[in-house]
């Protein structure tokens, strides 16, 4: 089991890429986390109930991180990092959903807390059209 963390993440690494890094560089599939920092532009999901399918929003701009949480679980037998984003701007209105790639890090840290025992699995879920955990029982 790994001790929490917390790490500076690289200003111009792309936000969702290197907190998956910052996981699988020390082999951890299961944690949950926070990021606060800046970033410079963001792509954000909301995902369509409807047509089960992400419409993403590009976003240029200079950007506050108010908040970026997730988890670490597996997929397809990798460590993935399922993240949500709020941003605000300079007329700090937030706006914010599903973190896609296409956020560069100014300034980002990371506070990670690994999980004991075994990592949740994602496996497609008919219903939603989401690679989801197995639902509790
Ligand atoms: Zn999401």
């Amino acid at each position: 089991m790994s001790d929490p963390f917390l790490v500076r993440l690289p200003k111009g690494d792309d936000l969702l890429e290197a907190v998956t890094r910052a996981f699988e560089e020390r082999s951890i599939s299961s944690a949950s986390f926070t990021v606060i920092g800046a970033v410079i532009d963001a792509v954000v999901g909301y995902y369509d109930f409807e047509t089960k399918s992400y419409r993403n929003r590009e976003f240029k701009g200079d950007f506050e991180i108010v908040s970026c949480m997730g988890n670490v679980s597996l997929k397809d037998g990798r460590i993935f990092v399922h993240a949500h984003i709020s941003l605000a701007g300079e007329d700090f209105a937030c706006f914010g959903g599903h973190l896609m790639p296409g956020a560069a890090i100014f300034a980002a840290e990371l506070m990670a807390a690994p999980v004991p025992g075994d990592a949740n699995v994602r496996e497609m879920d008919e219903p939603t059209g989401l690679a989801l955990w197995r639902a509790a029982r």
